[in-house]
This record gives structure tokens, C-alpha cells and sequence, in this order.
């Protein structure tokens, strides 16, 4: 694996080439200010039935799939690591899943 690629995460070296002067506080473009809370889901503290949730998480997605700063939300959400909500359409859990080092194996196919 080249030496250039920081931490092993080949998705943060094609996101900031991908987003490389772009802004980083596009808080005034994104889909998601009318209704923080669809991405948050309510009080941390009150229960939210399953289905309820993933209705809730289903409709946070379609609406990051349509940000105009998707690309930003996704690098900025893989570089925080956010614990809960929805960010750039995807749960805290899938970022890591994507933020993983790749093991050599896995590159060539073997593993
Ligand atoms: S991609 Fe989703 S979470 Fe990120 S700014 Fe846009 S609407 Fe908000």
C-alpha cells in the first residue's frame, strides 16, 4: 500500500481530493437546517420505536442524497466519527465500516 495515503483510509484521500477547495462550513447549504432533528431523531433520552426510527433514518437519507454538500458532509462525518444520527445518509456505524483500513487481501481479492 503506498505510503502516501493517510491512515490506511484510501475514502478520506479520494474525498479530499474530491472536495479540495471547497469550503468546509456549508452550514447555510445543507438540506438538513430545516429539520436538524430528522437526522438526530429526538431526545437522546426518549425512546424511538425501531420502526419509527428506521422510517424516520429512511427519509434522512433520501434527503442527503439530494444535498448540495453531500460530499463535504461525508468527509467532515469520517473524519468525526459522529455516535448517532444520520450524516451524509449514512448511520455512524456504515462511516466506520467505510473509514476501515482495507487490508491488502481484500484489495487483490483473496480475503
Ligand atoms: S448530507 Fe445530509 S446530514 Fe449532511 S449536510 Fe446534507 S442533509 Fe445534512
Amino acid at each position: 500500500m503506498s505510503a502516501d495515503l493517510p491512515g490506511k483510509r484510501p475514502a478520506l484521500a479520494l474525498l479530499a481530493a474530491v472536495t479540495a477547495g471547497t469550503p468546509r462550513h456549508l452550514a447555510d447549504e445543507a438540506a438538513c437546517r430545516f429539520d436538524p432533528e430528522l437526522h438526530t431523531g429526538p431526545d437522546a433520552f426518549a425512546d424511538e420505536p425501531a420502526d419509527e426510527r428506521a422510517a424516520r433514518e429512511q427519509v434522512a437519507r433520501e434527503v442527503c442524497a439530494g444535498c448540495p454538500v453531500w460530499a463535504s458532509c461525508l468527509f467532515s462525518a469520517l473524519d468525526m466519527r459522529p455516535a448517532s444520527g444520520i450524516w451524509a445518509g449514512l448511520t455512524p456505524e456504515e462511516l466506520r465500516e467505510m473509514a476501515a483500513p482495507v487490508s491488502p487481501d481484500a484489495v487483490r481479492g483473496v480475503a
